[in-house]
């Protein structure tokens, strides 16, 4: 059958195929310790999943309106700005299946041929995928170790053309775990100002930030208007089953992107939609219980690299991912993760899977408990051991 060209642009996440990959050894009875897929281990928290039992009781089982509810729509404004982080109104809120169709429909609303996105490099390979299906032109950004993996402003200045239409930024980062600091947001934010650039924020890991603080460049003066927010529920409350995400859009954005939702998914569920206001409105315990988990296994993981000859790990600062550095071993990522889950069972994905700035590190999820991560470590020694040294 033939394909439309676009498609020949579109690419995946590897760490689907990863996990496809570790569930064939699996099925062949292969012990295998899944520290290739983002999502957190924990239950959705009881009283969120009673709302959607309660919702789905009552009936809430038909269509709702294509941008979301509108008592989930205000609980969003409402939360964003009870934690300072965006003061905003209801209507400039759309609600989507995930946090990936913000990407979607912002970049297919804004973009086109002859257009630029700046995309991080390492980054979430959904970006760049997206940028090039709807024809525009991906500009690498990289992100360097030297650096903590945060963006330099002045390498972003240098790769801003008149094409650039739209900055992708994502703080706390997959697959580095850098967090960006407010004097970088408020240099990024001067930049797109300046060239009247559209800027993409993903911070669906903004609740897991380590260091309480994580700036965003909606903290600076003017940049609301130019910004599209991107959060959701998938990791805050692990709920990536759940499918809920939403975008907070500049007023001239949310008109198009609801259009876009009409176009694809009509609306999402309407009892996903009340567990996402008990998600808001609830108890803040679980939440707190599960980053405090996050930030000990981040340790435990950490020092466990570091402990490997040729493996060096940057603390990550968010997020639940490790990125350690691997160009020690001597060996290209793809090679090494490979072997890894051939040979020890563990399954991670090549740094390359996130771009070519990737190429000598690999992304280990720790969303995986304590005990699994220590046998993981033990895995990854003796095959660096066996294979290397
Ligand atoms: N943004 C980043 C950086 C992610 O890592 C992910 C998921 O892995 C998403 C967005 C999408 O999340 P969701 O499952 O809500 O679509």
């Amino acid at each position: 059958m033939r394909l439309a060209d676009r498609m020949s642009q579109l690419g995946t996440e590897s760490a689907f195929d990863v996990l496809a990959q570790a569930t064939v050894l699996e099925a062949a009875g292969r012990r295998v310790i899944h520290l290739e897929i983002g999502e957190p281990d924990f239950a959705t928290p009881a009283h969120v999943v009673a709302a959607a039992e309660e919702a789905l009781a009552n009936g809430l089982t038909h269509y709702v309106a294509a941008p979301g509810i509108w008592p989930l729509r205000e609980a969003v404004a409402a939360s964003l700005a009870k934690s300072g982080r965006l003061a905003t109104s209801p209507d400039r809120v759309v609600i989507t299946p995930g946090g990936k169709p913000v990407m979607f429909f912002t970049i297919l609303a804004l973009c086109q041929a002859g257009d630029e996105v700046v995309c991080p490099d390492p980054g979430f390979p959904m970006y760049a995928s997206i940028a090039a299906f709807a024809g525009a032109g991906v500009v690498p950004l990289p992100l360097r170790e030297a650096n903590g993996f945060r963006v330099d402003p002045a390498e972003l200045a240098a790769l801003v053309t008149e094409r650039t239409r739209l900055i992708i930024l994502n703080s706390p980062h997959n697959p580095c775990g850098s967090v960006l600091t407010a004097a970088d947001v408020e240099a990024i934010a001067r930049i797109a100002i300046e060239h009247d650039l559209v800027v993409l924020s993903d911070e669906i890991y903004s609740a897991l930030a380590y260091d309480d603080d994580c700036p965003s460049v909606l903290d600076v003066e003017g940049m609301a208007e130019r910004t599209v927010l991107l959060d959701g529920w998938s990791k805050t409350y692990a709920m990536t089953g759940w499918r809920l995400g939403y975008g907070v859009f500049p007023p001239a954005l949310v008109e198009p992107v609801t259009r876009l939702v009409v176009n694809s998914v009509s609306c999402v569920p309407a009892f996903s939609q009340y567990a996402a206001i008990a998600a808001l409105e609830g108890p803040p315990e679980p939440v707190a219980q599960m980053k405090a988990a996050f930030r000990t296994r981040r340790q435990v993981v950490v020092d466990g690299l570091n402990a490997i000859d040729g493996i060096s790990c940057q603390l990550p600062g968010g997020a639940f991912y490790a990125f350690p550095n691997i160009t020690g071993l001597g060996r290209p990522a793809a090679a090494v993760a490979d072997g890894l889950l051939r040979d020890a069972g563990v399954a991670c994905v090549a740094g390359t899977a996130f771009g070519a700035a990737g190429e000598g590190y690999l992304r280990l999820s720790y969303a995986s408990s304590v005990p699994r991560l220590q046998e993981a470590l033990a895995g990854i020694d003796a095959f660096v051991r066996a294979t290397v040294g």
